[in-house]
């Protein structure tokens, strides 16, 4: 008896304690359950202040930030699309990408925002982090995030190709070096701007219908001597083939340069910049806004080709992307 009461003292204790016993009517499952339930039901307690606290100091910390980027593996010389659900409604998103600022649209379907950015072909593999900035319409202060994506080694071919340049190419002349320097000033001043609106709309599309004759990234050698990787995608056409716009933008150059020959620029926005190279002839002009698909020139063997063939070359906030992966890229 003085058992049983001690017992009974020990449940109305451990009721005190935990709110509810389930009386089995056995004394060793009920030892069972003063041991157990007390331990559940006290970290039951502890997790659901955690979650009443911080819904009721921040919202934003409660919900969580989900960040993906497509494709999923990012390489080296590869364009990558950013797609963010933020915990809380924002009026704008903003990140930092390598020291680029990148701003996000919003994609009201399947409430995300996206950007489009890029590595640039000499990042070293490792971690990189892009940092978020989001404005409310109710708070002063901007919520933040940071999200680390690895970035690997895209194996890109080493080939050695002799191939006969003409000699004004390799040795220039004083007046030769004079156009060459007046072109790297039109390039370097066109070349790295970047305007705030997106123009581009969807899947960028092939420029050509034609097989590929070189990729991004191959190391060719001119006349013995090594040059930097071939920072394009070269289609195998013949000359008068039509050229057609990758996506929607704005004609940003449609003028003769040295190297490029006839040389025409588009602008796509937010620093993402699609090139035409060793051109035939001009469609379009300087200003002109064109949409996907519409011919903006024709190929020809302008410039620094050995023969008549289609070089583009995409570049974002001044770095070469490679073209074919940008091509299967599905965007929205
Ligand atoms: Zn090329």
């Amino acid at each position: 008896m003085i058992w049983q009461s001690r017992q009974t003292r020990n449940a109305v204790r451990s009721r005190a304690r935990i709110g509810a016993i389930i009386w089995s009517g056995c004394p060793k499952c009920y030892a069972g359950l003063v041991k157990l339930l007390p331990r559940q039901s006290s970290i039951r307690i502890f997790l659901t202040a955690i979650a009443l606290f911080a819904s009721l100091i921040s919202p934003a910390l409660a919900a969580t930030w989900t960040v993906r980027a497509l494709p999923v593996k990012l390489v080296n010389g590869g364009p990558v699309l950013f797609q963010v659900k933020s915990p809380a409604k924002l009026n704008s998103l903003d990140g930092t990408w390598f020291g680029h600022k990148i701003t996000f649209s919003y994609d009201r379907t399947t409430k995300t925002w996206f950007a489009l950015a890029g590595v640039s072909i000499e990042t070293a593999p490792g971690k990189y982090t892009l940092q978020l900035s989001g404005e409310q319409a109710a708070k002063d202060s901007p919520v933040t995030f940071a999200h680390s994506f690895l970035v690997g080694r895209a194996s890109y071919p080493k080939i050695s190709v002799q191939l006969a340049v003409q000699k004004k190419f390799t040795e220039p002349s004083p007046e030769q070096l004079q156009q060459i320097d007046e072109a790297k000033k039109v390039k370097d001043d066109y070349l790295n701007r970047v305007t705030p609106d997106r123009e581009w709309d969807g899947k960028f599309a092939a420029p050509a219908e034609a097989s590929i004759s070189d990729v991004f990234g191959s190391q060719r050698i001119f006349n013995g001597v090594a040059q930097r990787p071939h920072l394009g995608l070269d289609f195998r056409v013949p000359t008068g083939t039509p050229v057609h716009a990758m996506n929607g933008g704005t004609v940003l150059l449609a003028r003769p340069l040295y190297y490029e020959g006839n040389f025409i620029v588009i602008d796509h926005g937010q620093g993402l910049l699609t090139l035409y190279l060793h051109l035939s002839e001009f469609k379009v002009k300087e200003g002109d806004t064109v949409k996907r698909g519409q011919v903006i020139g024709l190929s020809g063997g302008t410039g620094r080709a050995t023969g008549p063939h289609l070089h583009v070359a995409v570049r974002w906030q001044g770095t070469y992307l490679d073209p074919g992966r940008l091509l299967q890229l599905a965007l929205p």
